[in-house]
Protein backbone atom coordinates (compact mmCIF):
# COMPACT_ATOMS: atom_id res chain seq x y z
CA UNK A 1 0.00 0.00 0.00
CA UNK A 2 1.32 3.71 -0.77
CA UNK A 3 1.70 5.59 2.27
CA UNK A 4 0.41 9.77 2.35
CA UNK A 5 4.02 10.83 2.18
CA UNK A 6 5.31 8.67 -0.21
CA UNK A 7 1.95 10.25 -2.87
CA UNK A 8 3.45 13.70 -2.37
CA UNK A 9 6.97 12.82 -3.76
CA UNK A 10 5.43 11.77 -7.08
CA UNK A 11 5.08 14.19 -9.87
CA UNK A 12 1.08 13.83 -10.87
CA UNK A 13 2.22 13.35 -14.52
CA UNK A 14 -0.43 15.75 -15.54
CA UNK A 15 1.20 17.99 -18.35
CA UNK A 16 -2.23 19.67 -19.65
CA UNK A 17 -3.82 20.17 -16.34
CA UNK A 18 -1.00 21.03 -14.28
CA UNK A 19 2.00 22.72 -16.42
CA UNK A 20 4.86 23.52 -15.64
CA UNK A 21 5.33 20.54 -12.99
CA UNK A 22 3.04 22.65 -10.54
CA UNK A 23 0.87 20.15 -8.99
CA UNK A 24 -2.77 22.37 -8.68
CA UNK A 25 -6.38 20.97 -7.85
CA UNK A 26 -8.92 23.73 -6.88
CA UNK A 27 -9.91 23.74 -3.34
CA UNK A 28 -13.18 23.51 -4.25
CA UNK A 29 -12.94 20.17 -5.43
CA UNK A 30 -11.68 19.38 -2.19
CA UNK A 31 -14.58 20.37 -0.45
CA UNK A 32 -16.98 19.20 -2.97
CA UNK A 33 -15.42 15.54 -2.38
CA UNK A 34 -15.65 16.59 1.62
CA UNK A 35 -19.28 17.48 1.68
CA UNK A 36 -20.10 14.75 -0.97
CA UNK A 37 -18.61 12.45 2.01
CA UNK A 38 -20.93 14.19 4.78
CA UNK A 39 -24.15 13.31 2.50
CA UNK A 40 -22.71 9.95 2.25
CA UNK A 41 -21.86 8.96 5.82
CA UNK A 42 -23.18 12.00 8.01
CA UNK A 43 -21.32 12.13 10.92
CA UNK A 44 -18.81 9.28 10.41
CA UNK A 45 -17.57 12.01 7.68
CA UNK A 46 -15.94 14.07 10.48
CA UNK A 47 -14.19 10.75 11.98
CA UNK A 48 -12.77 10.46 8.31
CA UNK A 49 -11.71 13.51 7.67
CA UNK A 50 -10.32 13.68 11.44
CA UNK A 51 -8.44 10.12 11.17
CA UNK A 52 -7.33 11.29 7.92
CA UNK A 53 -5.72 14.54 8.76
CA UNK A 54 -4.39 12.66 11.82
CA UNK A 55 -2.58 10.06 9.99
CA UNK A 56 -1.07 12.42 6.95
CA UNK A 57 0.28 14.32 9.67
CA UNK A 58 1.59 11.96 11.20
CA UNK A 59 3.31 10.13 7.99
CA UNK A 60 5.09 13.50 7.26
CA UNK A 61 7.42 13.19 10.52
CA UNK A 62 7.90 16.71 11.26
CA UNK A 63 10.39 17.67 13.97
CA UNK A 64 8.85 21.53 14.87
CA UNK A 65 5.92 23.11 14.63
CA UNK A 66 7.71 25.73 12.14
CA UNK A 67 7.82 22.86 10.20
CA UNK A 68 4.67 22.41 10.18
CA UNK A 69 3.30 25.71 9.76
CA UNK A 70 5.42 25.55 6.45
CA UNK A 71 4.17 22.85 5.22
CA UNK A 72 0.51 24.14 5.58
CA UNK A 73 1.42 27.02 4.33
CA UNK A 74 3.40 24.96 0.67
CA UNK A 75 0.64 22.58 0.16
CA UNK A 76 -1.96 25.36 1.37
CA UNK A 77 -3.91 23.63 3.94
CA UNK A 78 -3.94 27.20 5.88
CA UNK A 79 -2.13 29.83 7.27
CA UNK A 80 -1.07 28.51 11.14
CA UNK A 81 -0.08 30.74 13.82
CA UNK A 82 0.81 29.84 17.21
CA UNK A 83 -1.40 32.03 19.50
CA UNK A 84 -0.94 30.69 22.65
CA UNK A 85 1.61 28.41 24.35
CA UNK A 86 0.04 27.70 27.30
CA UNK A 87 -3.11 26.70 26.75
CA UNK A 88 -1.72 25.66 23.24
CA UNK A 89 -4.05 27.37 21.30
CA UNK A 90 -3.12 27.31 17.21
CA UNK A 91 -5.18 29.50 15.17
CA UNK A 92 -5.59 28.68 10.75
CA UNK A 93 -6.58 31.43 8.23
CA UNK A 94 -6.96 30.81 4.92
CA UNK A 95 -8.46 27.49 6.26
CA UNK A 96 -8.28 24.95 3.03
CA UNK A 97 -12.11 23.23 4.16
CA UNK A 98 -14.25 26.46 5.31
CA UNK A 99 -12.72 29.65 4.19
CA UNK A 100 -14.87 31.91 2.46
CA UNK A 101 -18.08 29.45 3.64
CA UNK A 102 -21.18 30.51 5.02
CA UNK A 103 -21.96 30.42 8.80
CA UNK A 104 -23.11 26.60 9.08
CA UNK A 105 -23.53 26.47 13.08
CA UNK A 106 -20.89 24.09 13.41
CA UNK A 107 -17.29 23.77 13.14
CA UNK A 108 -16.16 21.98 9.74
CA UNK A 109 -12.36 21.95 10.03
CA UNK A 110 -11.98 18.11 11.35
CA UNK A 111 -9.24 17.75 8.61
CA UNK A 112 -6.90 20.40 9.45
CA UNK A 113 -7.78 19.50 12.97
CA UNK A 114 -6.55 15.85 12.42
CA UNK A 115 -3.45 17.10 10.16
CA UNK A 116 -2.07 19.36 13.63
CA UNK A 117 -2.67 16.29 15.89
CA UNK A 118 -0.95 13.61 13.46
CA UNK A 119 1.88 16.36 13.57
CA UNK A 120 2.20 17.25 17.10
CA UNK A 121 2.18 13.59 18.13
CA UNK A 122 4.91 12.74 15.87
CA UNK A 123 6.87 16.21 17.67
CA UNK A 124 5.91 15.78 20.67
CA UNK A 125 5.53 11.81 20.99
CA UNK A 126 2.15 11.99 23.31
CA UNK A 127 -1.35 11.68 22.64
CA UNK A 128 -3.10 14.68 21.31
CA UNK A 129 -6.42 15.87 22.08
CA UNK A 130 -7.71 18.84 19.73
CA UNK A 131 -10.75 20.89 20.30
CA UNK A 132 -11.86 23.16 17.56
CA UNK A 133 -13.11 26.30 19.39
CA UNK A 134 -13.43 28.91 16.31
CA UNK A 135 -14.26 28.21 12.98
CA UNK A 136 -15.83 29.80 9.86
CA UNK A 137 -18.51 27.58 9.67
CA UNK A 138 -19.46 28.80 13.31
CA UNK A 139 -19.55 32.20 11.98
CA UNK A 140 -15.64 33.52 12.96
CA UNK A 141 -13.50 34.97 10.67
CA UNK A 142 -10.56 32.42 11.26
CA UNK A 143 -10.24 28.62 13.22
CA UNK A 144 -8.63 28.26 16.07
CA UNK A 145 -8.00 24.94 17.94
CA UNK A 146 -7.56 24.72 21.41
CA UNK A 147 -4.84 21.79 21.91
CA UNK A 148 -3.96 19.90 24.87
CA UNK A 149 -1.70 16.25 25.50
CA UNK A 150 -2.66 13.49 27.18
CA UNK A 151 -2.96 11.54 29.94
CA UNK A 152 -2.95 15.09 31.73
CA UNK A 153 -0.76 15.68 34.48
CA UNK A 154 -3.22 14.58 37.50
CA UNK A 155 -1.13 13.12 39.74
CA UNK A 156 1.33 16.19 40.10
ZN1 LIG B 1 -12.80 25.71 10.66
Amino acid sequence: MIEPIDVLKINANRPTLDGNNIDITDVRLFRALRFAWEKCMGRGANVMAYMSGRTFGKSLNLKTIDEMIEFAKNYKIGIITVVNKNPLQIRVDECMTCSGLPNMEKPLCYFEGGFIVGCLEGIVNKKVKINETHCIGLGDDFCQFEVSTYPLYIFK
